[in-house]
């Protein structure tokens, strides 16, 4: 698959409304640069990127442009405006793609500790063939499924689920067109992976990483703060 382009699109057009910060989540400071600035610098960094499209909140594509000028990242193609939701964010991250994209890795920017090596396994799975590909983690927490009222309707068998994170990877073509066929469900989705399942697409898992952790709250903020330190101070783990 080496001579079939991969591109990335970060979404960052979240609010980040539990971050309780004055500008959108992806901007948040973050080390010595912003939460978004993290991902772009190791997406743009990986020989199997291509290139890549950062979706932005209306009004913040200047301030990423810049972001990118003082990261030195070459890759940045474009920053466009998002949407509503996060699906329609990627949608719109997906049409400011170019046409020698093959393979797309759409990534959130509330993750900014991935890791070189867990976009090798992502890419490695697309090359097997599949419609998606999805980072997994087996869940720890008996999960139900609870009723409006609090009321739990069943307990779900654990061994059989997953957490599931970002980069996931997709052909292009399958993405767009379970996108396209999602309609008003577009809205919903909470990932990417679930559109393509839905459109019968074959998705498979790899393994994830424990510290590409989701920052939400405060304390995840941190928590991601203490593991890059931890990385700068050791930077030899993938
Ligand atoms: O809100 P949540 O944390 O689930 O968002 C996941 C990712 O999707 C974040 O990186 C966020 O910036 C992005 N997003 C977006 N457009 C939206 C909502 C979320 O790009 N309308």
């Amino acid at each position: 698959m080496s001579e079939l382009e991969v591109w990335a699109v970060v979404v960052a057009a979240g609010s980040g409304d539990r971050l309780a910060a004055d500008r959108p989540k992806a901007f948040v400071r973050f080390g010595d640069a912003t939460l978004v600035a993290a991902s772009l610098a190791v997406l743009d960094e990986h020989d199997g990127v291509s290139g890549i499209v950062c979706v932005v909140p209306a009004g913040f594509e200047e301030r990423l442009s810049l972001a990118a000028d003082d990261l030195g990242a070459s890759k940045i193609a474009a920053a466009v405006p998002g949407g509503a939701s996060r699906a329609e964010s990627v949608a719109c991250g997906l049409a400011a793609l170019p046409d020698a994209a093959h393979f797309v890795l759409v990534h959130d920017a509330a993750r900014p500790l991935l890791s070189p090596a867990l976009v090798d396994r992502v890419l490695a799975g697309l090359a097997t063939g599949a419609d998606g590909v999805v980072p997994a983690l087996p869940v720890t927490d008996t999960v139900k499924r609870v009723a409006r009222d609090g009321a739990v309707v069943e307990t779900l068998v654990r061994g059989e689920l997953r957490a599931v994170q970002t980069p996931q990877g997709f052909p292009l073509a399958a993405l767009r067109d379970a996108i396209e066929r999602a309609g008003d469900g577009l809205a919903g989705a909470t990932d990417c992976a679930s559109l393509v399942e839905t459109a019968g697409g074959r998705v498979i898992c790899v393994d994830g990483d424990t510290e590409n952790l989701k920052v939400t709250s405060m304390s995840d903020l941190a928590r991601a703060e203490e593991i890059a330190a931890r990385r700068r101070a050791q930077p030899e783990r993938g």
